[in-house]
């Protein structure tokens, strides 16, 4: 059966890999629409291997090299947020939301409105508004399956149980770049260092946030939407092999785990698939060549961020909004070299403990925690230090 396939963040690392895993079954699946941010030629390219019916751009700027790119092809084409939208909205049975941050919430939620199910990469949507999202994917009736490798491997985990018996269930971190160096060290490290991931090839804002471990900190809130547990029965292990990608404790003691080879092509084979699996012929898992596991326990004195963000999901409500806005200025700002490593948590510390004293309801909408969101960016933008102005420099 070939099923409607629609790509969100077609030209990023997810949104390649996708590529890839639908290239090798071309029966399995027709590819509805792609969108990507800025690069017209990318986004042309990935439309026209895959046989896309439409490609939208969100760079307005880039939208007539995006159709003289697609000119002849018979791939429709449009560019700024309404395409975007559009593209996100058509009828498809599974539309695979990768688009990097909370700029993928609006898309990934247009989604719900025409899709039989979404295959989520961005966790971002979850953590700014994973309360509103959820309901309306439940009031829709579409079902998201988990692309993020973590909560791809806890949902066959705990498939094999009820939810009442899970003690707890774990996610795992390979640790990022800076899992062996010092405090010290790290408070130098430049955004080049920290995009280095010893493991996962990503972009370049999930590189930095693993490296701080906010990543860990934002699938801990992301795995409390999609699975319904709460901050109790959530934990994070440092696993460096990034072999075992999530763990079930049941109430007895006994543990069910998620293991595969660290390539993302698995998880989006899986989620994509659905039910039941779709063959790949990649490496496959050899444990007696690997030899060896080894597990540790995360350090937030180092990396604070990860406790922050376990801060932020223990307070619910509007408290994860305004950790993950927070969150994306810094990251920003830092990758601009206009901030510090530790100066990504402080920020995100500062922000969230200027809203934690306000009360904020409950984010009953996704316009509700949009527009939250947006305060907090200009409330986080403010602790950014000015770029030293070329005058001054002199
Ligand atoms: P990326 O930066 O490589 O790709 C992001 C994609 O989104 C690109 O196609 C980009 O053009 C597009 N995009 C950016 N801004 C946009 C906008 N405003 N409108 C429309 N499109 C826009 O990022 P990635 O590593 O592929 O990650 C994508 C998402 O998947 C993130 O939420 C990330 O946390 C999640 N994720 C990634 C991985 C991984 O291994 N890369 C693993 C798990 C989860
Ligand atoms: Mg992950």
């Amino acid at each position: 059966m070939t099923r409607s396939l629609t790509i969100l963040g077609a030209t990023g690392s997810i949104g390649r890999s996708t590529a890839d895993v639908v290239l090798a079954h071309p029966d399995a699946f027709r590819v509805e629409a792609v969108v990507g941010g800025r690069d017209a030629l990318a986004l042309a390219e990935v439309a026209r291997r895959l046989g896309a019916s439409f490609a939208a751009l969100a760079d307005e700027r880039g939208g007539e090299a995006l159709r003289q790119a697609l000119s002849g092809t018979g791939i429709e084409s449009g560019a700024g947020q309404a395409a975007v939208l559009e593209a996100a909205e058509r009828e498809a049975d599974i539309v695979l939301a990768a688009i990097s941050g909370t700029a993928g919430l609006a898309p990934t939620h247009g989604a719900l409105k025409s899709a039989k199910r979404i295959a989520l990469a961005n966790k971002e949507s979850l953590v700014c508004a994973g309360d509103a999202f959820m309901a309306d994917a439940r009031r829709l009736n579409v079902e998201i399956t988990p692309v993020d490798s973590e909560h791809n491997a806890l949902e066959h985990a705990l498939a094999a149980g009820l939810n009442r018996d899970v003690e707890k269930a774990v996610i795992t971190a390979s640790g990022g770049p800076f899992r062996t160096w010092s405090r010290e060290q790290i408070a130098k490290a430049s955004a080049k260092e920290a995009s280095a991931h010893p493991v996962w090839s990503m972009g370049s804002k999930i590189n930095i946030d693993s490296a701080t471990l906010m990543n860990k900190g934002l699938e801990l809130i992301e795995a409390h939407h999609l699975f319904g547990l709460g901050a109790e029965r959530l934990d994070v292990l440092v696993h460096p092999e990034a072999i075992v990608h999530g763990l079930v404790q049941w109430t007895d003691g006994a543990v069910t785990a998620g293991l595969a080879l660290p390539d993302m092509k698995v998880p989006i084979a899986n989620a994509l698939q659905g039910e039941g699996r779709l063959g790949m012929e990649l490496p496959r898992l050899d444990l007696a060549a690997i030899g060896r596991l080894s597990f540790e326990r995360p350090d937030e004195g180092r990396f604070p961020c990860l406790s922050l963000a376990k801060a932020a999901l223990r307070a619910g409500g509007a408290m994860p909004t305004v950790l993950n806005a927070a969150n994306e200025i810094a990251v920003e700002a830092y990758m601009a070299e206009a901030i510090g490593f530790y100066d990504i948590s402080e920020i995100v510390e500062r922000v969230c403990s200027t809203f934690s004293g306000r009360r904020i309801s409950t984010l009953a909408t996704v316009a509700e925690a949009l527009a939250l969101d947006q305060e907090v960016r200009a409330t986080a933008r403010r602790l950014i230090p000015a770029p030293v102005e070329a005058a001054q420099v002199r």
